[in-house]
């Protein structure tokens, strides 16, 4: 007899429930295959999340670019990807996706570095939006589509360096400088938290071209800027502003502590042995923002200072 003549109504429609489900789910996977088959080109993948399973199904391609093998990754769930992401990334991507499961944003869509088996990491692409709800608007399905853009971000990457830095000596540039110097002025005014910087002026560089050539007084730039960068910390920031005139932007720090890091750097400076050249010696302007000094009007207070070291005598800080 079957045995579910003998059973109570109430679980005879739990059971009905029940097949009910595994119906639509066998339906569903039935739907994996068309998906799966669903041609791709060049880098394009595609992804589709059964948010019900947590299942994700993918096009091989994802996962190979991974360096993983899809036959031995088998059934994977949005972890095997997520758990991948680079650890600067991992919330951004959540949030952007939290954001559109709750209904606050049409698409989900970001850009994030993805750790390959290998352990480098790629840049990805990837675009989705929720394509199937239950009878009570939850959420059952989301496709996206993702590309590979490892090669063009790397691009991106050349050109904003190449954009933003000084081509001798790589430090930042006089563009970049006046962009910083904004965002710092942006800081003390959100916080108070003031900022101090260093100009830097080789004293008699002309010599050193006239004497030794251009190449030599190249050489002596990417080697003053090297020393700069070698003594600062990670947050302080160095610019060449011309020819032979660098900043130092020095984030959170007042007077003193600028006026310090200047005597320091006065002295390594002195001390460094060039080749051919032997020694040189800098004058430098110590200056501190003050509330509603413009760009302009700090950069010409620390030249103003630079120059009355020089007068001074040169190899000199003024503050
Ligand atoms: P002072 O002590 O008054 O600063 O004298 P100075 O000779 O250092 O100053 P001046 O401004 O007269 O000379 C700066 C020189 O820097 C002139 C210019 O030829 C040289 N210069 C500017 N840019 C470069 C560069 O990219 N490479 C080289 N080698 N020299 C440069
Ligand atoms: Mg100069
Ligand atoms: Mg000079």
């Amino acid at each position: 007899m079957n045995k579910y003549v003998t059973w109570e109504k109430e679980d005879l429609v739990k059971k009905i429930y029940e097949l009910e489900n595994q119906l639509s789910d066998l339906l569903e996977k039935e739907d994996d295959k068309f998906f799966v088959e669903f041609p791709w080109a060049g880098n394009l993948g595609q992804w589709y999340w059964y948010t019900k399973d947590n299942k994700v199904v993918f096009n091989d391609k994802k996962v190979i670019t991974l360096g993983y093998n899809p036959e031995h990754v088998g059934q994977v769930g949005f972890e095997f990807f997520t758990s991948k992401l680079h650890p600067d990334d991992y919330e951004r991507v959540m949030d952007n996706m939290r954001s559109h499961l709750s209904g606050k944003s049409d698409v989900y869509e970001v850009e994030y570095r993805i750790q390959h088996k290998d352990g480098h990491y790629l840049w990805f692409y990837d675009r989705g939006t929720i394509t199937k709800r239950d009878s009570s608007g939850n959420v059952l399905l989301v496709q996206g589509i993702v590309f590979d853009v490892t090669e063009s971000k790397l691009i991106e990457e050349q050109l904003r360096f190449l954009s933003e830095r000084d081509a001798l000596t790589s430090v930042f540039n006089r563009r970049t400088m006046y962009k910083k110097l904004g965002e710092l002025i942006q800081i003390f005014n959100d916080s108070k938290e003031t900022f101090s910087m260093i100009m830097f002026d080789i004293d008699h560089f002309k010599n050193i071209n006239d004497t030794y050539g251009h190449l030599v007084g190249d050489d002596v730039l990417r080697k003053l800027a090297e020393i700069i960068i070698e003594d600062k910390r990670s947050e302080d920031i160095v610019c060449r502003y011309g020819g032979e005139e660098f900043f130092l932007l020095l984030p959170d720090t007042k007077q003193d502590g600028a006026v310090k890091v200047a005597k320091r750097l006065r002295k390594i400076i002195k001390k460094m042995d060039i080749p051919q050249v032997g020694h040189i010696t800098v004058s430098m302007g110590v200056t501190t923002y003050q509330e509603n000094d413009s760009i302009d009007e700090i950069i010409k207070k620390a030249d103003d200072l630079m120059y009355e070291a020089k007068e001074d005598g040169r190899d000199n800080i003024k503050y």
